[in-house]
């Protein structure tokens, strides 16, 4: 089948409801049949499947990294400034295309085409960032290290670089990695989720139509353990670039112990929230609840611990579950929709799991703790907004990570407590503090172990600043000009008379 036909039906499906047979691949510019076996993509707002992706093996694989291997030699060759071009126009001709990405996102994903719209906004935003950045690179220079004697660095792109991406934003997790990779003049495989592989196909697809060479850019879908482990384990993969869990960000680093691949890993997250006696409460409760539910809480630097001062917890647990209390949840394609389903029906039973063991041991449930009673919602994987104030420490909300809308909230004593129990975490993803002191705000920046710290902001990621977590949160940076440091290996030149 042509490309163009496939393109045609796979836009299609965001609208029909047929069930269609995708062939899984985009290789070397062109529509590539995967010979695994089908992988079922459903509607997280009805759990019916739409979609059978058929799933990548280790041959499907290989010849994805051989066709970008191919692409290497030119791509790398251009002059930065015109990879930049280039991925500029790719990237304008995504965003026209805005329209038809939206509900293919939102029918295959379940958010709401609010945030559809917000995620792949951001996604073309941050390729964009980057070819901003690429008019900008500059090296460095160091004369007279001996007498006649001066010394350079250059810096070299790695070559292939494998992208693992997640199901809760398939497509802003992807450019995070696929803009600075090709700026650098690597060229990319891309793997995303096996449940959200049809957005990330479209999105390929448009970058190749608008200018991006074949070979550069390709998405092989499938499984983790199939298609993910083939291309970490690939020996012409110089880099697997991962997003996802902490246990599988650990089998990946020990799968890039072969060989010495590069890699970086943006982890699992519990980030702690720190509400103090002098805070603008009310600006700190709409923070909480944005930071918490939005995406259905399926967002690693979602707020997943609040932590409050004792004299103002009463009002600001009461701000917060009335904020939960509020929020319309239905389908992300819904007029008026705030929270759309959690993504499969197995994450939802492991965030009732979590909440329910957790109030098993202890705490007061303010809010939520079960799905809607809307029987037009049945088939989907909805589960309320919830709230539960002053579980034990120990509790699976305190020591797990949340990966939905439930947010646990204690009182604590004064400042010191509040960091004690923020940083009892295996994970230092994000965190933040709501305080009018700036003494204290400073204190917590220093104090608190996380990659990202906001002060009377909002939890939101700018292509600005690096991003990437402690502890167990993960290992390298994205965004930034530091992630270009994570795409290339650097030599240092020296320079004789
Ligand atoms: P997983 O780790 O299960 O999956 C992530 C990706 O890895 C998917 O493409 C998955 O494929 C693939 N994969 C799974 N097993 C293997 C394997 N053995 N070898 C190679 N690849 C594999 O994560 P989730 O899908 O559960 O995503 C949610 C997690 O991601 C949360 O912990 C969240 O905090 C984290 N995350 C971190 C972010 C950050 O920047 N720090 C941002 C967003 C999310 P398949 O889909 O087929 O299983």
């Amino acid at each position: 089948m042509s490309i163009g036909g496939n393109v045609a039906r796979r836009s299609e499906l965001a609208r029909t409801g047929g069930r269609n047979t995708i062939s899984g691949a985009f290789v070397d510019g062109a529509e590539h049949r995967n010979a695994g076996d089908p992988l079922p993509v459903t509607n997280p707002a009805d759990g019916q499947v739409f979609a059978d992706v058929a799933g990548g093996t280790a041959a499907d694989v290989d010849a994805a990294v051989q066709s970008a291997r191919r692409a290497f030699a030119e791509w790398s060759s251009l002059a930065v400034s015109k990879r930049g071009e280039i991925l500029g126009a790719a990237a304008h001709h995504v965003e026209q295309h805005l329209d038809e990405l939206i509900p293919l996102l939102t029918r295959e994903q379940g958010k709401t085409l609010r945030d559809s719209r917000i995620e792949l906004t951001k996604a073309i935003d941050t390729l964009m960032h980057y070819v901003g950045l690429s008019k900008a690179l500059r090296g460095t220079h160091t004369p007279n290290l001996d007498p006649g004697v001066e010394g350079y660095v250059l810096r070299r792109p790695l070559g292939v670089v494998g992208a693992i991406v997640p199901w809760n934003f398939p497509t802003t997790l992807l450019s995070n990695k696929l803009a600075p990779a090709l700026v650098t003049g690597n060229t990319v495989v891309a793997k995303p989720a096996g449940t959200t592989p049809l957005t990330t196909l479209r999105f390929a697809e448009l970058l190749h139509d608008g200018g991006l060479p074949a070979g550069v850019f390709n998405v092989v879908t499938g499984s983790g353990p199939t298609t993910g482990t083939a291309l970490a384990t690939h020996p012409d993969v110089r880099k697997i670039a991962f997003t996802g869990s902490t246990p599988v960000g650990e089998q990946i680093m020990a799968l890039c112990a072969r060989g010495i691949k590069r890699v970086t890993l943006e982890l699992g997250g519990s980030d702690p929230m720190i509400i103090c006696d002098d805070a603008d409460l009310a600006a700190a409760a709409s923070a909480a609840s944005m930071g918490r539910y939005y995406n259905c809480g399926q967002a690693c630097l979602a707020i997943k611990r609040v932590y409050v001062f004792e004299s103002v917890a009463d009002e600001v647990v009461e701000a917060i579950t009335a904020k939960a209390k509020r929020l319309k949840v239905g389908r992300g394609d819904a007029e008026g929709s705030q929270m759309g389903p959690l993504h499969t029906a197995a994450q939802r039973e492991e965030v009732a799991g979590q909440v329910d063991r957790t109030l098993a041991m202890g705490g007061r449930l303010a809010a939520g703790g079960g799905p809607p009673d809307d029987a037009g919602l049945a088939g989907g994987f909805f589960y309320l907004p919830t709230v539960v104030v002053d579980p034990p420490h120990d509790a699976p909300m305190a020591t797990e990570e949340v990966f939905g809308p439930a947010l646990p909230i204690w009182r604590v004593r004064d400042f010191d407590e509040a960091i004690e129990r923020a940083n009892a975490s295996r994970f230092g993803l994000g965190s933040s503090v709501w305080t009018r002191d700036l003494r204290r705000a400073r204190q917590a920046a220093e104090r608190i172990e996380a990659g990202y710290t906001w002060i009377n902001s909002r939890t939101k990621v700018y292509d600005e600043l690096p991003f990437g977590g402690w502890k167990s949160s993960g290992y390298g940076k994205e965004h930034g000009e530091e992630a270009f440091d994570y795409y290339t290996d650097s030599k240092s030149v020296v320079v004789g008379s």
